[in-house]
């Protein structure tokens, strides 16, 4: 009898959102059992789906049902049938709303090129292979929610939007980047444009202090956003955690994104209320909806995620490592073009995944946290 049970709240939205977290259900199950912990799943219509079920792209009796679960496991929204619609109703506005609805001021976004994957990457392998680098966006705040706001005059207009961060909120995305890091290789950098913004300069006073109050073991470095930038493409491997604010971290993360090669490859979470959602970085992508040609691992690895945030670490290293066993044996979705390589569809890739990580479930880490099969082929 499992001891632990999970109320998940399952929104696949539109397109491919429902094909890819699918497998990732199918893989939380495979592992759930060997980990000793159960789910309970309901599903409820977001974006599209919610339109068409409720007429809102964020029905009320979703909005409650995530507000009540411990978790929410998103697919994605949008595609051609709803372009039509009053920019309120968009399919996407029903995502913005929940993450607001959730409280969800940290989006925390993992980025890694293993050496398997590095041809798919538009850098050359010898930049790009091993990159390992997790950015941690500030989600809630800054010029994106700044007031005044707005777009005034007739004859000469002018527009104005307000960068705004008070302490409280710079101290709170710290804490949970520091406390990333110290999970991981121990690096913070921050990001911020302190050369020019008065924004950046608190940012930057305040993360420094919350360094050095609370975790002097963490190394941190600041950089300003523009050379970031650079040196993201130019060396991705010399990042571990990456903070920044809500605009600076939009831009580079969607630029980090594109390091693996694939979208497809890309998870994400948004915490920091009482329920945290997980989703894949990804849309909808109407152009291979209902072809099998989805790659799952971007919902499967979200769904890694999610279960680090239960405190199921054997359970999420289980699944990291089902994704990684299934690149390293060759297998890959049409994205992931490789010589060689064996062709799976959404649902194989999925299957495999949970058979790999079914069978490490049962199998202690070793000192280094990889698991003692190194070998499988379920
Ligand atoms: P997209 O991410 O849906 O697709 C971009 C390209 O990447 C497409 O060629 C697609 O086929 C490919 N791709 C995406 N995910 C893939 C996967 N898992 N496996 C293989 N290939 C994959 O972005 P888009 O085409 O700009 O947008 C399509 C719709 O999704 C729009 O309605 C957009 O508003 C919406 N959208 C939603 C979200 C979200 O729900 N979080 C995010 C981005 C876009």
């Amino acid at each position: 009898m499992a001891e632990r049970t999970y109320d998940i709240a399952w929104l696949p939205g539109d397109g491919i959102g429902r094909e890819v977290t699918e497998q990732a259900l199918r893989v939380l199950e495979a592992v759930a059992q060997g980990a000793g912990f159960r789910l309970d799943v309901e599903e409820h219509p977001v974006g599209g789906a919610g339109l068409d079920a409720a007429g809102v792209p964020l029905p009320d009796a979703t909005r409650a049902a995530c507000m009540s679960a411990a978790a929410v496991l998103f697919g994605a929204v949008g595609g051609p049938a709803w372009d039509d619609v009053a920019a309120e109703l968009r399919p996407e506005s029903g995502l913005l709303q929940l993450r607001k609805a959730l409280g969800a001021f940290a989006n925390l976004r993992p980025v890694a090129v293993s050496a398997a994957l590095a041809d798919a990457s538009p850098l050359r392998r010898e930049v790009v292979a091993g990159t390992d680098l997790l950015i941690v966006r500030e989600l809630t705040g800054g010029i994106y929610f700044g007031t005044p706001r707005g777009i005034s005059g007739e004859v000469q207009r002018t527009a104005v939007n307000t960068m705004v961060y008070d302490e409280h909120e710079i101290v709170r995305i710290a804490r949970v980047a520091f406390r990333w890091a110290q999970q991981r290789q121990g690096h913070v950098t921050s990001v911020d444009k302190a050369n020019v913004l008065e924004v950046s300069r608190l940012w930057r006073e305040v993360v420094t202090e919350v360094q050095r109050e609370e975790f002097p073991d963490i190394a941190l470095q600041h950089l300003y956003v523009d050379n970031a930038a650079m040196q993201l493409v130019r060396d991705p491997r010399s990042f571990d955690v990456v903070l920044t604010g809500n605009l600076f971290g939009d831009v580079l993360s969607d630029l980090a994104a594109t390091l693996p090669g694939s979208l497809g490859l890309l998870p994400s979470a948004s915490l920091g209320g009482r329920v945290g959602l997980f989703e894949p970085v990804h849309g909808s992508a109407p152009d291979i909806a209902g072809t099998g040609k989805a790659n799952p691992m971007a919902a499967i690895l979200s769904a890694a995620m999610l279960l680090d945030e239960f405190g199921e670490t054997a359970a999420a290293r289980a699944v990291r490592y089902g994704v990684s066993a299934a690149i390293q044996a060759g297998y890959g979705t049409a994205d992931l073009r490789r010589d060689g390589h064996t062709l799976l569809s959404t649902e194989e890739m999925g299957e495999r995944i949970a058979a790999y990580a079914t069978l490490v479930i049962h199998h202690p880490p070793m000192p280094n946290g990889v698991p003692e099969v190194a070998v499988l082929d379920p």
